[in-house]
């Protein structure tokens, strides 16, 4: 399984916000969407960084409500871990293990194509593990 067929599944919507906007702004986004990062576009398209509850959190933590209104360009993440297409699901686990993050965007020919989260991920484990126990349990009535 690559992330071609994991987005497939899930779709391909791109959830993004310009660098100007607030962290208010930001939270509303991902309230009603209920997603919990934003890929942070310049007006060209291009990614230029990525913004999640976790900066949210630790901006709040350590400048108040004032960061409410902070530019997300100042607590975004600007060095973005991207995956393509053919990238196995295998490798997308262990980009998320060792960065430490839950969420990479998917980049073709320079554009994002797609956002995959740790919850998509789990998804398709879980399906394929179940799909491994039935095929075990018919395998075995058929013993
Ligand atoms: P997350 O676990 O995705 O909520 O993100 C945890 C931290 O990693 C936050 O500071 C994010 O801005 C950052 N982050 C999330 N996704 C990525 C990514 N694909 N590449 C680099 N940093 C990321």
């Amino acid at each position: 399984m690559n992330v071609e067929q994991l987005l497939g599944d899930k779709g391909r919507e791109v959830i993004s916000v310009q660098p100007h906007r607030t962290l208010a702004e930001v939270i509303s986004t991902l309230t009603e969407r209920r997603i919990g990062a934003v890929a942070v576009m310049g007006a060209d398209g291009a990614l230029v960084g990525i913004l999640s509850e976790r900066d949210i959190i630790r901006a709040l933590g350590e400048h108040g409500a004032a960061a409410l209104e902070s530019a997300v360009s100042r607590v975004m993440t600007s060095k973005v871990v991207t995956c393509r297409y053919q990238t196995s699901v295998d490798e997308l686990m262990e980009l998320m293990t060792s960065g430490r993050f839950r969420h990479v965007p998917v980049v073709e020919s320079g554009r994002v194509v797609g956002i995959v989260s740790i919850g998509d991920v789990v998804k398709h484990r879980v399906a394929a593990i179940e799909a491994e126990s039935r095929a075990m349990r018919d395998y075995i009535a058929m013993a």
